[in-house]
């Protein structure tokens, strides 16, 4: 696209004319008037996530207990059948992969497995951009083990409080780190990390390493078997659309498979045994050893359809239209904003960027309630970074094109003035 933009309306609607993405609008719930761009802190209702949980309450309706083996989508082998759905997107092997807890439960479950600390190795890597459930996650689970987090707890430093490099985050992979576990995508910034390459230097130094992948499922595509990465685990309410505490995800190499997880529940059991009842656990031969407890199904029912409309789409197509969207914001975004004081916190290049851009302006949480009032959703992150996401299977051209006009009336007529620069109680 670089090369021959062109900024007016016309332009716009012409990419929109030869989106072949452009029919999965329809499929989503979106506002009248309303220009959605938030959707990796909490991804739109589609159509066939509505039915698909609909679904699942007519089966509870319908059938009472025996919904767990019988239906469509019988609930016992649910976590287990959806967690093969969304394989392809990770890139790992159906089992592999299984559809339970939360990031947060999934991280200290998978900490509690592939953290063994020994006399030489007892460190955690993680990096200073992470999101803070993590850390606080990763300093619980030192703590259980008798290491104190201010110590033990390594974070590769970032060179400019947005991005991270690569290098830096290798030269502290040092002979007394255990594990590391790192962002795929930071969720400030959108910056890829890459996990291949990291995964290798881990390995290298025989280190375990494992990725949250919150801002990148649904966004980009992964490689996690064929990279060797040793876990993974994410949310499903940002790009998977899963809606509001949707379950979450994790991924666990082959290779571990028959390790016994740090945390047991009977719902790990091997399925032909968890109802013998026996007070001596056999864990299921796969990802499925990692869950806990009963699943929750009314969470992850939205699932069914919403991997449907993904494995329909094929995220390389979901990744190239949001490579688009994204680049063509950047371009209006120079062109249309430039004397306004936003400074471009993500990445330049797209390749090394997810979903999202951040922009950096002093004024910014009283700007992002400036496009709420103009029916614009962004995404305000303390203290003064906006996010925008322009999703691909719901954005268009034209909403980013309507975005970037609407944020530079805005700043020209100073309209964000009229409000307090204070962020609210969840932003
Ligand atoms: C959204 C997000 C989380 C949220 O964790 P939950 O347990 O789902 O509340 C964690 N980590 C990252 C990187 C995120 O972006």
């Amino acid at each position: 696209m670089s090369g021959h933009v062109q900024y007016t309306l016309d332009y716009a609607l012409e990419l929109d004319k030869q989106d072949e993405l452009a029919p999965y609008r329809n499929e989503f719930y979106i506002q009248s008037g309303q220009i959605y761009l938030d959707g990796n802190s909490l991804g739109l209702l589609s159509k066939r996530a509505e039915k698909s949980l609909l679904e699942v309450l007519d089966t509870w309706k319908q059938n009472g207990i025996d919904g767990w083996t019988e239906g469509d989508d019988p609930w016992f082998y649910l976590p287990e059948a959806l967690g093969g759905k969304m394989a392809p997107l990770v890139g790992a092997k159906a089992e592999e992969v299984i559809v339970t807890g939360s990031t947060t439960s999934n991280l200290h479950q998978l900490v509690a497995t592939f953290y063994q600390p020994t006399k030489e190795r007892n460190k955690i890597l993680a990096d200073d951009l992470a999101f803070p459930t993590d850390i606080y996650a990763l300093q619980s689970q030192l703590k259980l083990k008798g290491y104190d987090p201010d110590a033990y707890l390594v974070k590769a430093p970032s060179v400019d409080g947005h991005l991270l490099n690569e290098e830096d985050i290798i030269a502290v992979m040092n002979e007394d780190v255990a594990v590391i576990v790192l962002p795929s995508i930071l969720y400030r910034s959108g910056q890829i990390l890459d996990m291949e390459r990291l995964t290798k230097e881990a390995h290298k130094r025989g280190i375990l390493i494992g990725f949250d992948l919150c801002h990148s499922i649904g966004s980009i595509p992964h490689q996690l078997s064929d990279w060797g990465v040793d876990f993974a685990f994410w949310c499903t309410y940002k790009h998977l659309n899963g809606g509001p505490g949707a379950v979450g995800g994790l991924y666990v190499n082959a290779k571990h498979f028959g390790r016994i997880p740090g945390l047991t529940g009977w719902f790990g059991s091997r399925k032909d045994k968890q109802f013998d009842m026996e007070h001596q656990l056999t864990p299921a031969e796969h990802a499925g050893a990692f869950q806990m407890g009963t699943p929750h199904l009314l969470s992850m029912a939205p699932l069914i359809g919403s991997l449907e409309l993904f494995n329909e789409a094929g995220i390389k197509k979901v990744r190239k239209k949001s490579i688009a969207l994204n680049e063509y914001m950047q371009q209006l975004i120079e062109h249309e904003l430039g004397s306004y004081g936003f400074e471009l916190k993500s990445p330049l290049n797209s390749e090394n960027r997810g979903g999202h851009l951040f922009l950096v302006h002093p004024e910014a949480a009283r700007i992002c309630k400036a496009l709420k009032e103009e029916q614009i959703i962004p995404d305000f992150r303390s203290p003064n970074g906006i996010r925008l996401a322009p999703v691909a299977l719901y954005n268009s051209y034209q909403d980013v094109w309507l975005t970037i006009q609407k944020l530079k009336e805005i700043m020209k007529e100073e309209k964000y003035k009229k409000f307090e620069n204070k962020r609210g109680v969840v932003a």
